[in-house]
Order: C-alpha cells, then structure tokens, then sequence
C-alpha cells in the first residue's frame, strides 16, 4: 500500500480544470489552509464536446506546481495520449487515467513503461461502462511491467437512471465493498462525477466513506457558477470543510 494511504481517508481536491494562474493559486490556498494534501485540476480536458474548453496543457501544470509548492501539496492530473505523458510526466506527482481511457490499452502500457522508473503512482478510474473485473485487469496493463502503485477510482457507471435521474452517472457506490475484496490496492470514490450535481456531493461523499472507501477526490471551486468545466457539480471549499469535520468527528469516536 502507498505510503500516504496510511492516513486513511486520503482527500484530492481542486478543480475539474486549470483555468488559470490565479485560480489554482487561490483554490489551493484555500484548500490547504484546510488541510488537503493532495491537489487535482485537469490540464488535458476530455470534454464530452470538442467546442468546449479542452484545458491549457503543460503551461497549466506549470502554474499547478508553482501552486502546490507553495502549500506543499502533491499534485493529481490526467494524461490523455503518449505525448501529454511525455511532454508533461515531471509536472504531475500522481497521474490520473480517466474512465474514457480505462480501457486504452496502447495507452495504459505506455503509462506503465514510463512510471516503471520511478513507481509513480497512477490513479486508474473505472470506465463507465466497465465491470470492476475489467477495471483490475486494466491495471495490469501498467504494473505488468513492474510499478505495483495503483488506486482505483470510482466515479459512476451508466445505468439506465440516466433516462430521468438528476444525477450524470448512477454512484457505484457498492463497488467499494467488491473492489476491496478483489484487490488489496487503495480503492477511493469520486461523489462529483459520479453524481454530476453538486448537491449531492456531501451525501454521497460520506456514504463513500461509511462503505469503507481509502480516499475521495472532490471537485471543489471558490466560485462554481464561473467555472470553465463541471462547475454545475463542483462545491465550495465551505461544503468541502463539511466532510473534513464529518471525517474528523468520526475518528476522535
Ligand atoms: C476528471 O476527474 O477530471 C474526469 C474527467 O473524470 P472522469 O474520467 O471520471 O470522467
Ligand atoms: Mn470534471
């Protein structure tokens, strides 16, 4: 198990992108003053609509780092493609695989020749239309060749409640209870786009915890409405601090 996992529930927050320097300086402050560790924000968007803003690459992480040296934060951010991986692999300190890509095969062994050097973590999540089974063995494809440092996402499937559910996803939320009994790897859950409504966010986060869940990652933005992506299931830090306290009050019990 990965070293920081051993003070369970790992939190990643941030926002769905990088938007700009000021943004990621700003939410990071705020969210290590709260003490998050672990800072996420997309540099490589896979937006649903080319139209729609595709994120600003390497410059982007570069205004990450400067963001999460400042507040001593690791960072998490997704790679799309063998270029971004090489072109931007020192900027990233855990790098996310997204649903879309859990089952690019090409890809996930290209993730795994290039982590085999240094055992960066990769964070894998479940495509959403993939069995958990199909999940593990997509991470194969990447501690094949000998990085054993994978955390498994959760982060919603298709069902057929898309036809008239308020949510974007059904939350897998008894996969956590499965995948922990199929792989002794950290199993974290994701409540924003598993859910797409930032109203049920908190709910969802805390019955991800009840269940057993290693970690969460939580879109978080100061002021949701102006986001450039997924503002509509982001929180503010205020909502965020909720799930601290909630997570702090269980563990003093
Ligand atoms: C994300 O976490 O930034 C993301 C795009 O999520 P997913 O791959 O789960 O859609
Ligand atoms: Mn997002």
């Amino acid at each position: 198990m990965l070293d920081f996992f051993k003070n369970k529930p790992v939190i990643i927050a941030g926002p769905c992108a990088i938007e700009s320097e000021k943004q990621i300086i700003r939410i990071s402050s705020e969210l290590a003053s709260m003490g998050i560790k672990f800072l996420r924000g997309g540099a490589y968007k896979p937006r649903t609509s080319p139209k729609t803003f595709q994120g600003l690459g390497r410059k982007g992480l570069e205004y990450m780092r400067k963001a999460a040296e400042a507040n001593n934060m690791k960072i998490v951010s997704e790679l799309l493609e063998t270029k971004q991986l090489e072109e931007s692999y020192d900027l990233i300190d855990i790098i996310q695989i997204g649903s879309r890509n859990m089952s690019s095969y090409g890809f996930l062994k290209q993730v795994g020749k290039m982590t085999a050097k240094d055992n960066k973590p990769v964070l894998l999540k479940r495509g959403f239309n993939s069995t958990l089974n199909e999940l593990i063995l997509a991470s194969e494809y990447i501690t094949e060749f000998g990085n054993p440092n994978i955390i498994f996402c959760l982060r919603g499937i298709r069902t057929f409640e898309q036809i008239d559910s308020k949510m974007r996803f059904t939350p897998d939320l008894a996969g956590i209870l499965e995948l922990k009994e199929m792989t002794p790897q950290p199993v974290i859950f994701d409540p924003s786009h598993s859910t797409g409504n930032s109203k049920y966010v908190v709910d969802i986060a805390k019955a991800a915890l009840l269940l057993g869940a290693d970690g969460l990652m939580i879109e978080t933005h100061y002021n949701p409405i102006v986001a450039l992506s997924d503002g509509e299931q982001s929180i503010l830090p205020e909502k965020l601090k909720e799930i601290i306290d909630y997570i702090s009050k269980r563990d003093k019990r």
